[in-house]
């Protein structure tokens, strides 16, 4: 497994190739702001290790899970009023997934209603 892609697009913005809004980042993952957001706050939270998606994370590998969690955990806290925040993972092109380095959507600032209220 490689560290880094040389033609992905989340891989570039890792290694500071090309410019992205960033929310917070640590050692494991990092938190861009969506560049076509579908909620008032749209997020992304990208490991920093390449994996295409969640259906390529090898049994060691399982900790990047765990990362985004506490990402997303953090981001969370930091919302004004408490808001409430939905997190997505796309797997695979079938399920809408458009770029291939495994990623969450965190959401917040609307409300959602139901699984298919919003298209990622
Ligand atoms: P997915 O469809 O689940 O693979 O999500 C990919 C997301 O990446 C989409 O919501 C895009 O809007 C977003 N995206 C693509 N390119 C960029 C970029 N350069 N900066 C920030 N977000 C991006
Ligand atoms: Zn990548």
């Amino acid at each position: 497994m490689q560290s880094t892609s040389s033609n992905c697009i989340f891989c570039k913005i890792i290694e500071g190739l090309i410019p992205a809004d960033i929310i917070v980042q640590n050692e494991h993952a990092i938190v861009i702001k969506d560049i076509f957001p579908k909620a008032p706050i749209h997020y992304l939270i990208i490991p920093k290790l390449h994996v295409a998606d969640v259906a390529h994370l090898n049994a060691n590998q399982y900790e990047i899970g765990t990362q985004l969690f506490c990402l997303a955990q953090q981001v969370g806290s930091s919302l004004p009023n408490k808001q409430d925040f939905r997190l997505i993972i796309n797997n695979g092109a079938n399920a809408g997934q458009s770029v291939f380095h495994l990623h969450m959507h965190f959401l917040s600032g609307m409300p959602h209603t139901g699984l298919t209220d919003v298209e990622l």
